[in-house]
């Protein structure tokens, strides 16, 4: 069975080839023309389903025969923004990069004039099979700060400090951060469904 990841985020590739080096994983990319899924869910677990879900439907017959297609919907809500960016993490600034959110992230704070505030990511991930589409989602708890600090990582990693930590995810290794992140938590849920679709793959 391989599995295929509806995402073209290549640190999110890395990071679940990592964690899942038991799998073949590949991008969506590497299977179809890449197109665009529009993300309109009021959770990440509903984006998480439209992803997979879209991502499988365009995979040939032959192809959904032997790949079950994986989807994460990830992000960071901030408790003193009443929960912002939410499901709109990746697009939070006009521009949608990591480097622009970041600072629109920080500039939020500072309007309210805060240095940090509690913060949790989420991640949800989907995996749509020829049996269906199962979900399973976590959370990392933690506090944001104003300044960033760290080179690793991606997105608000800079900005991130995990509960009993005094570093931010961006001045983990990438072991470290796999150790203890929502993607890691979530994918040892998503683990249990993946060996029993495996088991059914091969019947
Ligand atoms: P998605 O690709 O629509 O799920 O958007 C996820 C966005 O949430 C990314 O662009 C990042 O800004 C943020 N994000 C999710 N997971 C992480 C993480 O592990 N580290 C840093 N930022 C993350």
């Amino acid at each position: 069975m391989k599995i295929i990841l509806a995402s073209s985020n290549t640190h999110k590739l890395k990071e679940f080839k990592e964690l899942l080096n038991e799998y073949e994983i590949i991008a969506f990319n590497e299977v179809m023309t890449p197109f665009g899924i529009e993300e309109n869910g009021k959770s990440f677990k509903e984006n998480a389903n439209i992803k997979s879900k879209a991502v499988f439907e365009k995979l040939s017959i032959k192809e959904q025969e032997r790949s079950i297609v994986l989807s994460d919907d990830s992000g960071i809500c901030v408790e003193a923004l009443n929960g912002a960016p939410g499901i709109y993490s990746a697009r939070y600034s006009s521009e949608a990069n990591d480097k622009s959110n970041r600072l629109k992230l920080t500039e939020e704070l500072e309007k309210l004039k805060l240095k940090e505030s509690l913060a949790h990511y989420v991640c949800a991930l989907s995996l749509s099979s020829k049996f269906g589409t199962f979900s399973a989602s976590a959370k990392m708890y933690g506090r944001v700060i104003t300044e960033e600090r760290g080179e690793n990582g991606f997105g608000y990693d800079s900005l991130f400090i995990p509960l009993h930590y005094d570093k931010t995810l961006a001045q983990l290794s990438d072991m470290e951060k796999n150790a203890i992140s929502h993607r890691f938590k979530a994918l040892k849920l998503a683990k249990i469904l993946l060996k029993t679709l495996k088991k059914a793959y091969q019947c």
